[in-house]
C-alpha cells in the first residue's frame, strides 16, 4: 500500500523492526542513555541549544503543552490561522481561558509579515503569537523566518505549530527566535504516532514561571526535573523511541540540507504532476508546502468517491479535505522517505481514475481555489 496521507507516513522497515525489541526499564540505565542520545539528536534537527522534551502524546498534546506552559487565563494572544490546525491552536488557548485575537487569512494563503505587523500594532498588549508553520489542512507553508522577525520587533513570545514541518522543511528554532516549537512523531520523522517533541527557550521558561494555566501531565517543569535524572516523568512509548533513535541517525547522517532538498524535489514533482493532469492546486503556489499538497477536486468529480477508487483499485491512500474543504480537495502527503516513484504512483492512479469518474482534463473544469 502506498500510504500518502500527511501523517501517519510509511515507516522504514528497520525502524519497524527496532520497535519489536524487548521493553526496558524506563527508570534504568538503558533508558537514560536512550533519552540523552535521542534528545541530543532532536536538538540538532530543531537547531536549538535550548531544551527539547519528548512527550507521550500526539501533536495536539504538544500544542496544548505550548499553551499551558507559557500563559495564564486572561492573557491576550494573537492567533494567526489559515486552516484547521491554526484554528485548533487558537481554540486550545481559548479553552484554557486566554483572550484570543484572531488573525485569519483565506485558506490556501499564508499570513504575511505585514498583516502580522498591523495586527500587533493594533493589539500591543498581546503576550504571545501563535502560528502554524505548515498548515496541513491547506498545504501552505508560511515564511516563518520573516514572521518571527516581526514577532521579535514587538518582543512577543512566539509559539509555533511545527507538527508537519520540523525535520522536513527548514525551521531554525534558535536563530529565528521561536520560543516553543511543537511537532509529532508520525510526520516527517517517519516513525509511528505516539510521541510529540517540544522545544522550550529561555524566554519560554521565564513565561513558565508566571504562567498560571492548569497543567499536570504536560507541565514541562516535570519533564525538566526528570530529564536531569535521565528519566521521563511518565511512562513513555518506548517502542517509538527505539525507532526514533534509528531514524534520527539516518537523518543526521544524510544531512538536514539534503533532507530538505529531497522534500523540495518531491513537492515540486507533485505540484507539476497534478497540473500536468489538468488539476488545479488549492494553495497559492508561492507558499505551497513541500510536505503536503492540496489539490482541488474537479467540479464533475465526487471527492469521496475519488479517494475510494484510488484506494480500492490502486492501493494508494490519500487524505480528503477537512471541515469546509471536505469533498472539495484531496491531499497528498510527501514527507519522510517519499520517493519520486511513490509520487508517480499517485499520479498514475489519478490519471486512470479521474476519467472514469467523469473528469476530462482537456475541459479542465475545476473548482476555484
Ligand atoms: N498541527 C498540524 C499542522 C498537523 O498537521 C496536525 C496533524 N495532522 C496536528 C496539528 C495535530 O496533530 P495530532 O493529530 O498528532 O494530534
Amino acid at each position: 500500500m502506498n500510504l500518502r496521507t500527511p501523517g501517519p507516513i510509511p515507516v522504514p522497515d528497520d525502524a519497524l523492526e527496532a520497535m519489536s525489541g524487548p521493553m526496558i526499564n524506563h527508570r534504568g540505565p538503558e533508558f537514560k542513555d536512550l533519552l540523552y542520545r535521542v534528545t541530543d539528536k532532536l536538538k540538532r534537527v530543531f537547531e536549538t541549544q535550548g531544551d527539547v522534551y519528548i512527550l507521550t502524546a500526539s501533536g495536539t498534546g504538544a500544542l496544548e503543552a505550548a499553551i499551558v506552559n507559557t500563559l495564564s487565563p486572561g492573557d491576550r494572544v494573537l492567533s494567526a490561522s489559515g486552516g484547521a490546525f491554526g484554528d485548533r491552536f487558537g481554540g486550545i488557548a481559548e479553552t484554557y481561558g486566554a483572550r484570543v485575537d484572531k488573525l485569519s487569512v483565506r485558506w490556501g494563503t499564508a499570513v504575511s509579515p505585514d498583516e502580522l505587523r498591523r495586527a500587533l500594532e493594533a493589539s500591543r498588549d498581546v503576550k504571545a503569537v501563535l502560528v502554524t508553520h505548515n498548515e496541513t489542512s491547506t498545504g501552505v507553508t508560511i515564511d516563518l523566518e520573516a514572521i518571527s522577525g516581526v514577532v521579535r520587533e514587538f518582543n512577543k513570545l512566539l509559539l509555533v505549530d511545527g507538527v508537519s514541518s520540523v525535520s522536513s522543511i527548514p525551521l531554525r528554532t534558535d536563530s529565528w527566535g521561536c520560543d516553543v516549537v511543537a511537532t509529532a512523531s508520525q510526520k516527517g520523522w517517519a516513525v509511528p504516532p505516539g510521541l510529540a517533541f517540544l522545544s522550550f527557550s529561555e524566554r519560554a521558561w521565564q513565561a513558565h514561571s508566571q504562567a498560571r494555566m492548569p497543567r499536570f501531565y504536560f507541565d514541562v517543569a516535570a519533564y525538566k526535573r526528570s530529564f536531569e535524572n535521565g528519566q521521563p516523568p511518565f511512562t513513555p512509548t518506548l517502542s517509538v523511541m527505539f525507532a526514533l533513535d534509528l531514524v534520527l541517525d539516518r537523518m543526521l547522517e544524510e544531512g538536514m540540507q539534503s533532507v530538505f532538498e529531497r522534500h523540495a524535489r518531491v513537492g515540486d514533482m507533485t505540484r507539476l504532476g497534478m497540473k500536468a493532469l489538468g488539476l488545479s492546486l488549492f494553495a497559492d503556489e508561492r507558499v505551497a508546502s513541500n510536505t503536503v499538497t492540496a489539490v482541488n477536486v474537479p467540479e464533475a468529480v465526487d471527492g469521496r468517491g475519488l479517494l475510494e477508487v484510488i484506494r480500492e483499485e490502486h492501493n494508494v491512500v490519500l487524505a480528503g479535505g477537512q471541515q469546509s474543504l471536505s469533498g472539495k480537495i484531496f491531499r497528498v502527503g510527501h514527507m519522510g522517505y517519499c520517493t519520486p516513484s511513490d509520487v508517480q504512483e499517485v499520479l498514475d492512479a489519478l490519471a486512470v481514475a479521474l476519467p472514469k469518474l467523469g473528469f476530462a482534463p482537456s475541459g479542465a473544469v475545476t473548482k476555484p481555489g
